[in-house]
């Protein structure tokens, strides 16, 4: 049985697994990354990767009781840092994506993926609309809007975990002017850099606001702050572009909703047609979707493609049960 109630459970012969859930607690807890709406609050019989301990330890302040051992395999899901999927079951095989990604973004490669019998899959943008452009094309176009608007600050904004440290290294082989980091994003790379070989040239914004005003600095800050009033003081008095990064962007409304001056599909997920090379890959015999477009890709999967494909919606039980 598999059923989404607050994560996703696995209510299997043996045991209950359950994964990223904030409060419910499974025989097993698997911390898919360390992204806030995944984070597990008991932090106790945790299954994740080693870096997504240390960067929710980092984000939280509290320490996640992570097991060494376990027989849940952990596969990387090219989501951000530590990001992974799971795969698990005796007989028959189970994959949890999780947010998951195929594209091989700055310095995070894409998830590999393995064949299972039942595969879980998120499906933020599991709709045609969202088809993201080619990823080199993405990132040459954010390093011109960089160099062509050199001449006066700018204002980026990404998740402070992920995002903003793609932005980072996307935009540092061009800037020759200071990068600074709000606070959020400024915490998320010490901690990237204090537990992998990345490393950021951004200084701390607090100390250091004066360069967007003296240097034509470059500000990365996180996707909430696009429209605080702390931004619109800022560029009211020293002028310079908003930009905004994001899967939405495939879509001309997230650049209004942002009050963005320019938009860039820089995306952590899996675009529509990546989902659907990523389910041809696995080759399951049943497909659950959930997150974001859930409906959609579950009926393009079996109306289309004759998979045996069905959302997952909040306590509803599983497809063996309809079938
Ligand atoms: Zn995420």
């Amino acid at each position: 049985m598999i059923r989404e109630k607050d994560g996703i459970h696995f209510e299997l012969d043996e045991r209950n697994i359950v994964a990223d859930s904030r409060s419910t607690t499974g025989d097993l807890n698997i911390v898919s990354h360390a992204h806030f709406d995944h984070l597990h609050q008991s932090r106790s019989q945790v299954v994740c990767s080693e870096l997504t301990a240390k960067l929710t330890e980092a984000r939280t302040g509290e320490e996640v009781d992570r097991l060494e051992e376990h027989d849940i395999k952990l596969i990387p899901s090219g989501h951000i840092l530590g990001s992974t999927a799971a795969l698990f079951g005796g007989e028959k095989k189970y994959l949890y994506t999780g947010d998951v990604s195929m594209r091989k973004t700055a310095y995070l490669d894409g998830f590999n993926p393995v064949s299972a019998d039942a595969l879980v899959v998120e499906s933020t943008y599991g709709v045609p609309a969202y088809t993201f452009p080619d990823q080199k094309e993405v990132e040459s176009r954010i390093k011109n809007f960089i160099q062509d608007n050199r001449d006066q600050p700018l204002y980026l904004f990404g998740y402070s975990l992920g995002k903003a440290q793609k932005i980072q290294k996307i935009i540092e082989s061009v800037v020759e002017r200071p990068v600074l980091a709000h606070g959020a994003v400024k915490k998320m790379n010490d901690a990237v850099e204090e537990y992998t070989g990345v490393s950021f040239q951004a200084e701390s914004y607090g100390e250091n606001k004066q360069k967007l005003e003296d240097e034509n600095a470059v500000l990365v800050a996180p996707s909430r702050s696009s429209q605080a009033d702390w931004i619109d003081k800022n560029v009211e008095r020293y002028g310079g572009l908003k930009a905004g990064f994001s899967g939405w962007a495939a879509q001309s409304s997230f650049k209004f909703r942002g009050g963005y001056d320019e938009t860039f599909v820089l995306s952590d997920h899996c675009d529509f047609n990546e989902l659907l090379e990523l389910v041809r890959q696995v080759d399951p015999e049943e497909v659950y979707t959930h997150h974001g477009f859930d409906e959609e890709l579950a009926s393009h999967l079996s109306n289309q493609l004759g998979y045996s494909a069905r959302a997952l919606k909040q306590n509803q039980t599983s497809l063996g049960q309809f079938q």
